[in-house]
């Protein structure tokens, strides 16, 4: 039995720099290189481990690739249930909204009124959830996304995020307010009108639980707030930083799962939308535009992806252990219709990637307009 225990004089086959090595345990030069050998790595947020395989970025695709869907090319849409004026399914009429609007969901997943009892029968557990569902119309602009709207109308979303937080959060039976979207059809959305959503729930989201409870372990243990000492380490590295301004800073992390995930970060501790400072609201619409514009530079194509904002549970408690920050998971892989798939190990077992993290951030930076 050989045992590889020689240490240095690791090659790297693709000819690339290696990546700098982390420092580990146990003293002297570690043996493995992450731009050469399969790893896994924590994402310290969730507790979970993405499989990252660097060789495999250059295996032949035979695999599906998706149609895309045209671009809307109207300004306003008659048969747009969320255009301004137009009549929705429920029979209320939208008004004719300037710049942003904010609706119940006609087909909420949740209600407020629902019971809260909670049902124990051995290991079938459940408990009544309730809620409510907003819809957020970003522009009345029908053909427009995030990173066509100028920057002063992404700041009117943001203005609505923090308002929506604020409103949701001081209500009664709400522990959590989720702002998210989905952009493009790949991603299951059918309408094109550019929207968000904001969910409120009575229990904290599975991962919001997960991250809180993480947060809420690091400062215990060290006194100091993840995602801070996180970004320090990043922004020494510079190896996934995407682009930054003077309040936010835009990475690939770490521990990605999706081939070009992204995710936003505040520079100071920010608990949730409701903490955000007068000066911070256009830095992150700026943010938010920037980061939008080099997805769709990447592929040439209107960029889809799942987004959101994490931010600390309502009810009035601080939080010191909570840093805001906002997730981009987009599909999209090595072109405009080839998307990544979660099947088989993933699903099963553990996500895998072939891209490395820090590539992508380096495609990301190089979409500079
Ligand atoms: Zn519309
Ligand atoms: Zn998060």
């Amino acid at each position: 039995m050989t045992s590889d225990g020689g240490g240095g004089g690791k090659r790297n086959r693709s000819g690339a720099t290696p990546l700098p090595s982390l420092p580990h345990k146990g003293g002297g030069a570690p043996r493995l290189d992450l731009g050469e050998a399969s790893h896994r790595r924590l994402n310290p947020l969730t507790g979970e481990w993405t499989v990252v395989s660097p060789h495999r970025m250059q295996r032949p695709w035979q695999g599906k690739r998706e149609a895309l869907a045209a671009a809307p090319s109207l300004a306003y849409d008659p048969g747009c249930y969320l255009c301004p004026g137009n009549l929705r399914a429920s029979g209320a009429r939208n008004p004719d909204y300037p710049h942003t609007f904010v609706f119940d969901n006609d087909f909420a997943a949740l209600h407020l009124d629902a019971p809260s009892d909670r049902i124990e029968d051995g290991l079938l557990v459940a408990e009544g959830e309730s809620g409510l569902c907003r819809v957020l119309c970003f522009s009345p602009r029908h053909d427009l996304t995030l990173a066509q709207m100028a920057v002063a109308d992404v700041e009117r979303v943001v203005d609505a995020w923090v308002e929506e937080t604020i409103n949701l959060g001081s209500r009664e039976g709400v522990a959590s307010v989720q702002v998210f979207e989905n952009r493009g059809e790949i991603m299951g959305c059918s309408n094109p009108h550019p929207h968000g959503q904001i969910w409120a729930t009575r229990h904290l989201p599975n991962e919001l639980e997960k991250e809180t409870r993480r947060q809420t372990e690091y400062l215990l243990e060290r006194g100091r707030v993840m995602l801070i000492d996180y970004l320090e380490q990043e922004l020494n590295r510079g190896e996934r930083i995407v682009f930054s301004n003077a309040h936010f800073v835009v990475l690939v992390p770490f521990w990605a799962v999706w081939p070009f995930e992204t995710m936003i970060l505040p520079r100071r501790r920010i608990g949730g939308f409701d903490e955000l400072r007068p000066a911070e609201k256009p830095a992150l619409a700026s943010a938010l535009t920037e980061l939008t514009q080099r997805y769709d530079r990447l592929f040439d194509v209107s960029f889809p992806y799942s987004m959101g904002f994490h931010q600390k549970p309502t009810g009035g408690a601080v939080h010191a252990e909570w840093q805001m920050h906002a997730h981009f998971y987009p599909p999209l892989l090595r072109s405009a219709t080839v998307k990544k798939f979660m099947v088989g190990f993933e699903m099963l077992a553990s996500p895998q990637r072939d891209l490395m993290p820090e590539a992508a951030a380096a495609r990301l930076r190089e979409a500079a307009g």
